[in-house]
């Protein structure tokens, strides 16, 4: 079977910082890391490749410090490692990125299993992964917090605020995960020496059929209006007394509010 992950290389977000002139994120000197959901998207198709064979390719477009990540991937078990790295991809939005990936990821191999994490911790949109299944014409489970695959069967079970639901698809099909799904393996220090002996593939806009109006800056349609740290909340009330004083005074106070 072949396995695909697709994971971003993310500022690690205790430290994001805004330049409040630019409304863009500081990224000078703030560590990265893999985006956390990603690492479950590693995981899980690392162990479904040990559990049924086959390979895992992980796909990162970024800048040339992304290497970094697609050496962790490979480190925790992956195969093989593409890097998509060119100016032609800078500015891209949501939409722009996903034009550049499904390029990249119809070039590569026909996949049997695309993976996607959930949300990336910085963009946080959750757009990509949907926007590729769409683009690539496959189905799509996201959110998913279990997998069980039986021939060409995908079972997954989709991880909601309030349950979940049981899906069947069937591949070539994209899932995405969240964290519910595993747990990170740590990378062998084995693993780890070969991933930086590994050869990363480096693609650029000419190994891959993309129009270029479709990608960048001018192939975004998403504006940034405006970019700020929100203001810290006010301190919250502590109610005291006996629990029917307190619930009194909760009743009391939300009706005042008119919220109740
Ligand atoms: C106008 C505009 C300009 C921008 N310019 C830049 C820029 O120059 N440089 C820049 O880094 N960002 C830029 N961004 C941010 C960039 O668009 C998003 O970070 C990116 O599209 C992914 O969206 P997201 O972070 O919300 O990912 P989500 O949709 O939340 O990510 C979901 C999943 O998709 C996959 N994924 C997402 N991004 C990648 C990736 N790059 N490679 C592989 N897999 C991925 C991962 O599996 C991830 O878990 C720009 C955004 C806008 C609106």
């Amino acid at each position: 079977m072949k396995f695909l992950v697709c994971i971003k290389q993310v500022p690690d977000t205790n430290e994001v910082k805004i330049d409040q002139k630019t409304g863009t994120l500081i990224r000078d000197g703030v560590p990265s890391i893999i985006n956390p959901d990603d690492k479950n998207a590693i995981e899980a198709a690392v162990t479904l490749k040990e559990t049924y064979g086959g390979t895992v390719t992980a796909l990162c477009m970024g800048p040339f410090q992304a290497d970094a990540a697609l050496r962790e991937a490979l480190a925790m078990g992956c195969d093989d490692a593409v890097l998509l790295s060119d100016r032609a991809f800078a500015g891209s939005d949501t939409m722009a990125t996903s034009n550049i990936l499904t390029a990249a990821i119809k070039t590569l191999a026909d996949f049997d299993i695309i993976f996607c994490g959930r949300q990336a911790i910085d963009g946080d949109t959750a757009q990509v992964g949907p926007q590729i299944a769409e683009k690539l014409d496959v189905p799509q489970i996201t959110y998913v917090g279990d997998i069980k695959i039986s021939g060409k069967t995908v079972t997954a079970k989709r991880m909601l605020e309030d349950g979940y639901q049981v899906i069947e698809t069937t591949m070539p099909c994209l899932l995405t995960a969240v964290k519910e799904l595993n747990t990170p393996r740590y990378a062998r220090i084995g693993g780890i020496f070969d991933a930086y002996n590994a050869e990363i593939r480096v693609m650029t806009v000419n190994d891959i059929n993309v129009d270029l109006s479709a990608i960048g800056l001018k192939g975004s349609p998403t504006n940034v209006s405006r970019s700020f740290t929100p203001e810290p909340k006010g301190a919250g009330v502590m109610l005291e007394g006996t629990d029917a004083e307190k619930v009194s005074a909760l009743i009391s106070g939300l009706s005042a509010k008119h919220i109740i």
